[in-house]
């Protein structure tokens, strides 16, 4: 008997547009992004796609579905596939990323750790964001290690923390201490909820941080970690679909 096909629950698919943040910053990329998150982050910028109220707008769709709507945004033309959420963890990829590697396309996963999954030795890239102090959440590093473990030796594999003050930077250093081996970027917060056309931001603010982390990460001599801004935020604001 052939097993009913697991539908991925999709927030929105858009692009081409690039990779806004994380080590594929500026690459050409369609993002997948998927509804639902085990995680409620107090600053969260895409409560669109976690928010039980945005229900109604996330769609069960089958890999046929997924997959045609990624051909067509890319014409065809084979690129990386960004799988974002919510938590895109929580879904069923791994027949998606099968189907998008045979047509020669590349998939980055990036997710805050919590959950871990066998196809995650499929994907190119694996993202690993996981929370700090300010998000609310409590961080389980052992939940860390199991994702790091269920890649094996598939993807290339970084780090990327939002930090928004001192709590944030000391559990930044704690975490990059205790992964050494993965590469390590840092972001400054942005807690502006993303709009349907509105492009409102905390700019000032944003800078602000990201001014204060490099002199926190240069004065500590911390010369592995990469400090970046969130570079569609800074193109286009708090906007979804760009
Ligand atoms: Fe939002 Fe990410 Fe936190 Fe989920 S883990 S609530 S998507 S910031």
């Amino acid at each position: 008997m052939i097993g009913k096909e697991q539908k991925i629950r999709i927030s929105e698919i858009f692009g081409p547009t690039i990779q806004g943040e994380g080590p594929l910053m500026g690459l050409p990329t369609v993002f997948v992004r998927t509804g639902g998150c085990d995680y409620r982050c107090k600053w969260c910028d895409t409560l669109h796609a976690v928010d039980s109220a945005f229900r109604d707008e996330w769609t069960p769709m089958s890999v046929d579905e997924v997959w045609s709507n990624v051909e067509l945004l890319s014409q065809g033309c084979p690129l990386m596939v960004s799988l974002s959420g919510g938590n895109p963890a929580i879904q069923p990829f791994a027949p998606l990323i099968a189907r998008g590697k045979h047509d020669g396309y590349q998939f980055a996963l990036e997710t805050q750790g919590s959950i871990a999954q066998d196809w995650f030795a499929e994907l190119d890239h694996l993202i690993l964001s996981p929370k700090p102090p300010s998000s609310g959440m409590e961080f389980k590093p052992g939940e860390l290690t199991n994702c790091i473990t269920a890649a094996r030796n598939g993807p290339r594999i970084a780090m990327k923390i939002v930090i928004f003050n001192e709590d944030d930077y000391a559990f930044a250093r704690s975490v990059a201490r205790d992964f050494k081996e993965l590469p390590i970027f840092l972001q400054p917060g942005n807690h502006t909820p993303p709009t349907e056309e509105e492009a409102l931001i905390d700019l000032e603010g944003i800078l602000n941080r990201m001014r204060w982390l490099v002199d926190r990460v240069t004065s500590d001599r911390w010369f592995d970690a990469r400090v970046l801004p969130q570079l569609h935020v800074l193109l286009w604001g708090n906007m979804r679909g760009v």
